[in-house]
């Protein structure tokens, strides 16, 4: 299905504030409608366990900031907090089923799954994520879709 990328984001940003009603998230970057044939549904997922990452290992209140940006070949969505952060080391492995940070998430309650099924999902979407992130100052999580024609 041919579905906007910016009412995805939006879509998503409006559910997250009915379950989290006080988080404070910014949408910045390209505002602009973009079409792309995707399974709505699925990518919502993505972002939405993204944001509610950010929420829960990030301090309350604290800022989430959502960024689109739109490449030659490619729309790229990051998600940034300013939260606990993941040690250099174990950032490769927080698509892994199951895996969880053990010196940081163990107070946090989760299955180590939420970033497993997004990983599956963007690839199924030929797409592709990542992280990038420092202890104690923040993590970036992203994702990027191809635009078809
Ligand atoms: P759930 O399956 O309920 O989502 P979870 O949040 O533990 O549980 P994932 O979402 O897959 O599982 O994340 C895997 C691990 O990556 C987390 O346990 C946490 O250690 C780390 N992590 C994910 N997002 C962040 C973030 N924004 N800041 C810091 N650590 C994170
Ligand atoms: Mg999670």
């Amino acid at each position: 299905k041919t579905i906007d990328i910016k009412e995805v984001i939006n879509s998503c940003v409006d559910t997250i504030h009915q379950t989290h009603p006080l988080a404070n998230i910014k949408v910045i970057g390209n505002t602009k409608t973009l079409l792309i044939d995707l399974d709505e549904n699925r990518i919502e997922q993505v972002l939405q366990n993204y944001l509610t990452n950010a929420l829960k290992y990030s301090p309350e209140n604290q800022t989430v900031t959502v960024l689109r940006e739109d490449l030659e070949n490619e729309v790229v969505v990051k998600v940034k907090d300013k939260g606990i952060g993941i040690p250099e080391e174990k950032q490769k492995n927080v698509f892994s089923k199951f895996y969880r940070v053990e010196e940081t998430s163990l107070k946090f309650q989760g299955l180590g799954i939420g970033l497993y099924i997004c990983a599956d999902i963007i690839k199924k979407h030929q797409g592709s994520f990542g992280v990038k992130s420092e202890p104690k100052k923040g993590s970036e999580f992203y994702f990027s879709l191809p635009k078809q024609l």
